[in-house]
């Protein structure tokens, strides 16, 4: 039977470019341009490298995001994925970990799965854990933070690399695993993969098709809210310490001055 794969991939906003919040303190999505979280880059290597050890399997990429976050689904379709999922609905805006998660184990659910594969943390949210919680509203196991992850005999096996010990894991499957920046490059798309992209499908789903109620999602059933925020002070114009001779010294008085040394 083919193994179902899921990975999970967030657009998120270009971190290179000029973030906002909207007035009502959420990240404003609309107004910046976004890409595939770079973490969940090596959530689809390592569903690709699966998909090719094993005799047959199929990769599905799943996001909870505004429309423009089909980019971040071509680009996993570009790489290798078979077909992805899209969930987009306007009840969405605001919707924190506990949203998107109840979103992500519907639809995820409504797909089939055996292994859900995530990746380690955001880079815009950052929490690390939406895979934990997902693997709570699925009811399975979670093997979280691999830096090195197979499928063998009906399991997931894999090392998570602590500061002082290395863990070897193993859970039945379905299960739910996240992975590291450091279990393995991920593949730039090929031009042929950026042209198969264009043909494979790409399911739109809505939250009536989860049976999720609106109010179970966005702002106000959030966990969590956003009370301030503060535009970061422009920079100043800095210091600059011309060498004739006593450049060091200077330069030593300026860092005791700003109390670095
Ligand atoms: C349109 C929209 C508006 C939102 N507004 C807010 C808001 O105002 N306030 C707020 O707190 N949160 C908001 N969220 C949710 C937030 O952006 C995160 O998706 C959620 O809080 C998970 O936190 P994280 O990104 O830190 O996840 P982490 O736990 O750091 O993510 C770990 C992994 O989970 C997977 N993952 C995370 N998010 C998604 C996703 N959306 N789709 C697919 N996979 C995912 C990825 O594989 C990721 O690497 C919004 C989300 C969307 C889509």
């Amino acid at each position: 039977m083919s193994l179902r794969i899921v990975v999970c991939v967030k657009y998120v906003p270009d971190a290179t470019g000029d973030r906002h919040f909207a007035d009502d303190l959420t990240v404003d999505r609309d107004d910046v341009d976004g890409l595939l979280s770079e973490l969940d880059e090596y959530a689809v290597e390592q569903a690709l490298q699966i998909a090719e050890e094993a005799d047959e399997a199929e990769v599905t990429v799943i996001t909870v995001g505004p429309e423009d976050a089909k980019d971040a689904l071509r680009k996993a379709l570009s790489m290798g994925a078979d077909k992805a999922v899209h969930v987009e609905d306007e009840d969405l805006h605001g919707s924190d970990v506990m949203g998107t998660s109840l979103v992500l184990a519907k639809a995820i659910e409504k797909t089939g799965y055996d292994v859900v594969i995530a990746g380690m943390a955001s880079t815009d949210g950052t929490m690390g854990v939406l895979p934990a919680i997902l693997a709570e509203r699925l009811g399975v196991p979670q093997v979280t933070l691999l830096s090195e992850v197979k499928i063998e005999d009906g399991k997931v096996i894999g090392r998570r690399d602590g500061d002082t010990a290395s863990e070897q894991l193993e859970a039945s499957l379905p299960a739910v695993v996240s992975v590291t920046d450091q279990s393995g490059e991920a593949r730039y798309p090929s031009f042929k993969g950026i042209m198969a992209a264009k043909k494979k499908p790409v399911e739109s789903l809505e939250l009536s098709d989860l049976d999720i109620e609106a109010d179970e999602v966005g702002l106000e059933a959030a966990w969590t809210a956003v009370d301030s925020a503060t535009e970061r002070p422009a920079r100043t114009a800095g210091t600059i310490v011309k060498d004739e001779g006593e450049g060091g010294k200077q330069l030593a008085e300026f860092l005791a001055s700003q109390k670095f040394i």
